[in-house]
C-alpha cells in the first residue's frame, strides 16, 4: 500500500496540518511543528497537541505516515562550537515536539561544513548531535534526508548516509529520507526504469531499504549531477515520470510517507491522483498471460 501527501501547511497550528491533508486528498503528509525559518516557538499546549491528535484520527492518517521535517537553521555539522551547540539544542526541541505528538519520525538536512572542516569531521559531528538528541528524547527516529550536495552540504551520497548510519546508536532510531529532486542532482540518474533499478540496487547495497522510512516526490528543474536543490512540478524539469511509476510499483516503498514537495500547492490534488495513475494493475496482467498461455 501506497501512502503518497504532501508537505500541507500548519500555519494557524500543528491542527491545521491533517485538515489540510485530508482536502488535497493526502494518505500521508509532512509539516513543520514550528516556523521553520526561527530558532525559537512557544511550547506546544495541551489542547493544540489533543486538537492535532484528534484530527488526525479524524482524517484517518497513522502517526506513522506523518513526516515532520525540522527547521532550516539547523545545522547538526556546524564547524563552530556556539553554533554546533544552538542547532543541537533546536534538534532536541524539534525531536521534543514530535513526541509529544506522537509522531515517531523527524526528517532533516545532516549539515554543512562551511569549509571551515572537512566532510568526514562534518559527518561525526552530525552523528553525534543526532545520538545526543537520542539520548535525550525517547522513542522518535531520526531520519536523514539525502541533500543535493548544494554548497557545503554533506549527505548527498548514499555512500554518507552509510557513514552516517554506522556511527548512530540505537540503529532502531535511525532511517533515511530519499527526495528525487536531491537524488538527480547530486548525480543519481534515475530518468529511466533501468536506471531506477541500477540507483535503488546500489541504495539496497550500500545503505539498506530497511533503513528507509520516507520519500520526498519531486520533479528537479536543475541538470544531473548540478549539485543545485531546485524542486519542480512532477510532470516538468528535468526529471520525467520514470521514477515515480518506479516508485509506486516497487512493494519496497511501500508503508512509508511518499510526500509532495513541489512547488504548486494548487496541482497538489492533481499530483497526488497521477502518482496512484501509474500503479499498474498488475492482476490483470497475469490474467492476460495465464489466458495467453492455456490458449
Ligand atoms: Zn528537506
Ligand atoms: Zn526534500
Amino acid at each position: 500500500m501506497k501512502y503518497v501527501g504532501a508537505h500541507v501547511s500548519a500555519a494557524g497550528g500543528v491542527a491545521q496540518a491533517p485538515l489540510n491533508a485530508a482536502a488535497i486528498g493526502a494518505k500521508a503528509f509532512a509539516l513543520f511543528t514550528k516556523n521553520q525559518r526561527q530558532w525559537h516557538a512557544k511550547p506546544l499546549t495541551e489542547e493544540e497537541v489533543e486538537a492535532f491528535r484528534a484530527n488526525l484520527a479524524a482524517v484517518g492518517i497513522s502517526p506513522h505516515h506523518v513526516l515532520p521535517h525540522d527547521s532550516y537553521l539547523i545545522n547538526l555539522g556546524h564547524p563552530g562550537a556556539a553554533g554546533l551547540a544552538k542547532s543541537r539544542a533546536a534538534f532536541v526541541e524539534e525531536m521534543q515536539r514530535c513526541y509529544t505528538l506522537g509522531l515517531p519520525l523527524l526528517n532533516f538536512h545532516p549539515g554543512a561544513h562551511l569549509g571551515a572542516i572537512d566532510e568526514e569531521e562534518c559527518l561525526r559531528r552530525v552523528a553525534e548531535s543526532v545520538n545526543e538528541a537520542l539520548a535525550r528524547v525517547p522513542e522518535v527516529t531520526a531520519v536523514i534526508e539525502i541533500t543535493a550536495g548544494q554548497g557545503s552540504w554533506v549527505g548527498y551520497s548514499f555512500d554518507h548516509l552509510a557513514r552516517l548510519i554506522e556511527q548512530i546508536e540505537p540503529k532502531e532510531r535511525v532511517g533515511v529520507c530519499l527526495d528525487t529532486c536531491h537524488m538527480f542532482a547530486a548525480g543519481y540518474d534515475l530518468r529511466t526504469e533501468n536506471r531506477c533499478e541500477k540507483v535503488f540496487a546500489e541504495f539496497d547495497r550500500v545503505v539498506g531499504f530497511r533503513y528507509l522510512r520516507g520519500m520526498h516526490l519531486n520533479g528537479s528543474k536543475a541538470k544531473l549531477g548540478s549539485r543545485v536543490d531546485r524542486h519542480d512540478v512532477l510532470t516538468e524539469g528535468e526529471l520525467g515520470l520514470a521514477v515515480f511509476r518506479y516508485v509506486m510499483n516497487d512493494p519496497r516503498f511501500d508503508g512509508i510517507p511518499l510526500i509532495l514537495e513541489t512547488i504548486d500547492e494548487a496541482r497538489w490534488p492533481e499530483e497526488i491522483r497521477l502518482l496512484y495513475g501509474l500503479v499498474q494493475e498488475r492482476g490483470l496482467g497475469e490474467e492476460d498471460n495465464e489466458r495467453s498461455r492455456q490458449g
